[in-house]
């Protein structure tokens, strides 16, 4: 996970879109797609806000980072609560198409005080450490904080496929560095990790973080 700046104040066509609305079932599909695609590119530049997968419209759900079950008034159209997360099944086994992770996974269970929120904890990818396996866990700025996200959004997937699917990308990266001669694959490699729209972006980022 890593920060994400939210859009202040909100895009107007969010306000004209839902200033009316008396409940989140009211906001109509295509309405909701087009707020999607506004934050996918130009917020999370197309990533899940939590595991970092690519996603798409199609692929994806508005997530409220609060449930809005917890205050339904003022949750539900606050555009600073809202992200667009991954459906969590795309790791899964084959034909299994439960939600392991992310915001579906996540569901409404929500402790405020322990969640690292990614719109408001500039510096959130440091309370994460991961092993050669892609493997996510707690750094030591706030085990008890780091644990409680882990767990609520399930980071490492069912089975741990998707802390598997970090370290294929991983591999994937350094086949692909391979192919160049060592002279320009530092350079590269350093542009690769620049770059915000590049999958398991954070993961990436710490693993070669001495390159
Ligand atoms: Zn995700």
């Amino acid at each position: 996970m890593k920060y994400i700046r939210k859009t202040s104040p909100p895009p107007p066509f969010f306000i004209t879109d839902t200033q009316r609305l008396a409940s989140w079932k009211r906001y109509r599909g295509h309405k909701k797609r087009k707020l999607k695609e506004y934050i996918i590119e130009n917020e999370q530049f197309g990533l899940c806000c939590y595991c970092e997968k690519q996603i798409t419209i199609d692929t994806s759900h508005i997530e409220h980072i609060k449930p809005k079950s917890i205050d339904v008034l003022n949750l539900t159209f606050d555009y600073a609560n809202l992200l667009v997360s991954c459906e969590g099944n795309h790791f899964n086994e084959m034909g299994d198409n439960s939600k392991s992770n992310c915001g579906q996974f996540k569901d409404k269970i929500f402790d405020e005080n322990l969640f690292l929120n990614v719109t408001l904890v500039a510096n959130v990818a440091e309370y994460f450490v991961f092993d050669s396996e892609g493997v996510i866990s707690s750094s030591q700025i706030d085990e008890a904080k780091a644990a409680y996200t882990l767990k609520l959004l399930n980071l490492n997937g069912k089975n741990n496929k998707l802390a598997e699917a970090r370290k294929i990308a991983k591999q994937a990266l350094i086949r692909n560095l391979t192919n160049f001669p060592v002279a320009v694959q530092k350079e590269k490699l350093r542009n690769y990790l620049q770059n915000n729209s590049s999958e398991f972006i954070t993961f990436l980022r710490y693993i070669f973080r001495y390159a």
